[in-house]
């Protein structure tokens, strides 16, 4: 095992490769600190590729009377939305209304209610989902997304894949996210700025030293030992920020994360329109039904108190069963678990209010610097993709306070790499690439243009031919963009590349998957060689 010792001290040092830590890392580096971040595993191999990849206010949290949260998401997706018009999209959300869906009982407007109307006895009034769609409408200014209506469910496409029960339903906007890709191309944002990324590095301790702090990291692949010097650390552990806390920073906090397990299941495709629903349960519960990866249709979520980081989330049979259950409520023809092809798990870093349920507990997030001990850490609790970039803001607000950062919040219409074009221009730019490289599927084309953008006309260069891209590793996954994700998108195994940086394991058989994982680590081999 090697040793290293890094040159002169950074200005920051960001533990953790989620959207928290990759968003902070990009806003701190354009305002000219000098930025480490490490990651231990891939980027967004945690909570980041798990979410349900919404860029939304939050409905559900008005009736929490989560105001601030909520207007502030719902201000920031049009923000996001120009920002990464290629891995961000508009979306319709249908909510079928039935007088027998229930409110959580613990929420404060269903204790107001239940204060004033107590003959309804838990449910849902329609003129309080109006009431709340209504705020939504209103309380972000919005000019790019459409805003609600009331629709008939009889004879309607919305309605066909819905049982005859249902027959009217509200119709409201928010924006989907392919939520891992946000992470990679803030990272690599980042480093262009000149922050640098370790993945696959470890941090095992961090100690301080008067005004700096020395941290220990460890290469997960090699086992190399480095030492950095930082003037401030930023815990953007996530699921670990408690861990980092406790046992590789070792100062006294009084304040707690609570791991709440949230589940998703894909099936093949349940109906033909691209709207996505959102069913009310009566257990006060929501889950959304959202088309997904054009062939496929994505169910979620649950949510389950979860023991600890250290053990990795799946979606327990009794979450699949839940799920289905749930979705069986709506739909006419009935899902099984033999319908479901995928599932995914993530552990939301919640923090700890007090709240009695996994539900309740607050999404907002919450920012606490430590500066007691000598030089400062600020340590991220919850948070949601949708407002990671305020978040990142408001952590670079502390910062300045502790390192006199002099340039101000920038990121706000700065587009992410690949996302300098207009929000409605993706039909224009897959016609465009389609002509420029005539070998391109229609379906090849859509799935470059909404992974790269702009990047996607340099990634594919000068090939005339499918064969000048080199080898093909099935699901229109070549060489030529292999080596695109291994060298500019940090990938390393196939597992990063099919899950995270696309979702071709959808599509992509066990051998030919097998074979990527040997050709990157192949490939991984000679290119550290040749270094
Ligand atoms: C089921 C579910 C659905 C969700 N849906 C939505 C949604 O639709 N919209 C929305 O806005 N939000 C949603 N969220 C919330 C959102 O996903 C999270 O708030 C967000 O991803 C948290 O990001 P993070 O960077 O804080 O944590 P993470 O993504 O978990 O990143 C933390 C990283 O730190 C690394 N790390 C930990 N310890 C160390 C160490 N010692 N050294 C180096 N690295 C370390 C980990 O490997 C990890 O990658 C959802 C969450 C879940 C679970």
């Amino acid at each position: 095992m090697s040793h290293h010792d890094t040159d002169g001290p950074t200005d920051l040092f960001v533990i953790g490769g989620g959207i928290n830590g990759c968003g902070i890392a990009r806003d701190a580096a354009g305002r000219g600190l000098s930025v480490t971040l490490a990651e231990m595993n891939d980027l967004a191999s945690a909570t980041s590729s798990s979410s349900t990849k919404l860029f939304h206010g939050g409905l559900r949290y008005l009736e929490y009377f989560e105001f601030r949260l909520v207007r502030e998401a719902l201000i920031e997706r049009e923000t996001l939305l120009r920002a990464m018009p290629h891995i961000s999209w508009p979306m319709r959300f249908i909510l079928p209304y039935h007088k027998d869906m229930r409110f959580e009982s613990e929420t404060p407007t269903s204790r107001l209610l239940g204060l004033f109307m107590p003959w309804m006895k838990g449910r849902r009034p329609a003129w309080l989902i109006r009431l709340g769609l209504f705020m939504y409408d209103h309380l972000g200014g919005r000019k790019i997304l459409p805003g609600t209506r009331t629709l008939s469910l009889n004879d309607s496409k919305e309605g066909a894949p819905l049982q005859d029960r249902f027959d009217k339903a509200y119709e409201y906007s928010d924006c989907w996210v392919e939520d891992s890709r946000l992470v990679v191309l803030n990272a690599r944002d980042a480093e262009a700025r000149g922050a640098r990324i370790l993945t696959r590095t470890k941090v095992l301790s961090a100690v301080r030293e008067g005004d700096l702090w020395r941290v220990e990291t460890q290469n997960t692949e090699n086992g190399e030992i480095q030492t950095h010097l930082a003037r401030m650390l930023i815990n953007a552990g996530g699921p670990w920020v408690g861990d980092i806390i406790q046992t590789k920073v070792r100062i006294n906090s009084r304040e707690g994360v609570r791991l709440v397990r949230g589940s998703h299941i894909v099936t093949r495709r349940l109906y033909d329109h691209d709207k996505c629903y959102f069913f009310q349960g009566t257990d006060g519960r929501i889950i959304f039904s959202i088309p997904y990866e054009t062939d496929f249709t994505l169910i979620g979520t649950t949510d389950a108190d979860h023991p600890d980081p250290s053990q990795k989330p799946v979606c327990t049979e009794e979450e699949q069963r839940y799920l289905i259950d749930f979705a069986n409520q709506y739909f006419a023809k009935a899902l099984s678990r033999d319908d479901i092809v995928w599932t995914y798990s993530g552990v939301r870093p919640l923090y700890d209010d007090g709240a009695s349920s996994a539900t309740a507990a607050t999404r907002d997030y919450t920012l606490k610097v430590d500066a007691e001990g000598g030089a400062p850490v600020l340590n991220v609790f919850g948070g949601k993709i949708t407002t990671y970039r305020r978040l990142a803001e408001s952590a670079l607000e502390q910062i300045d306070s502790h390192l006199n950062v002099g340039k101000g919040p920038w990121t706000a219409g700065v587009p992410l790499p690949g996302g300098d074009f207009p929000v409605d221009g993706v039909e224009r730019m897959t016609a465009d690439l389609q002509s420029q490289y005539g070998f391109l599927t229609d379906f090849w084309a859509r799935r470059l243009v909404r992974a790269y953008g702009t990047d996607a006309a340099v990634m594919l260069g000068a090939a005339q031919t499918a064969q000048d891209l080199g080898r093909d590793f099935g699901a229109t996954l070549t060489e030529t963009e292999v080596v695109w994700l291994m060298t500019r998108e940090y990938a390393r195994t196939a597992e990063d590349g099919v899950w995270r940086r696309n979702k071709l394991g959808l599509r992509m058989s066990e051998a030919e998957i097998e074979n990527l994982h040997d050709w990157m680590a192949e490939n991984r081999r000679s290119s550290t060689a040749a270094a």
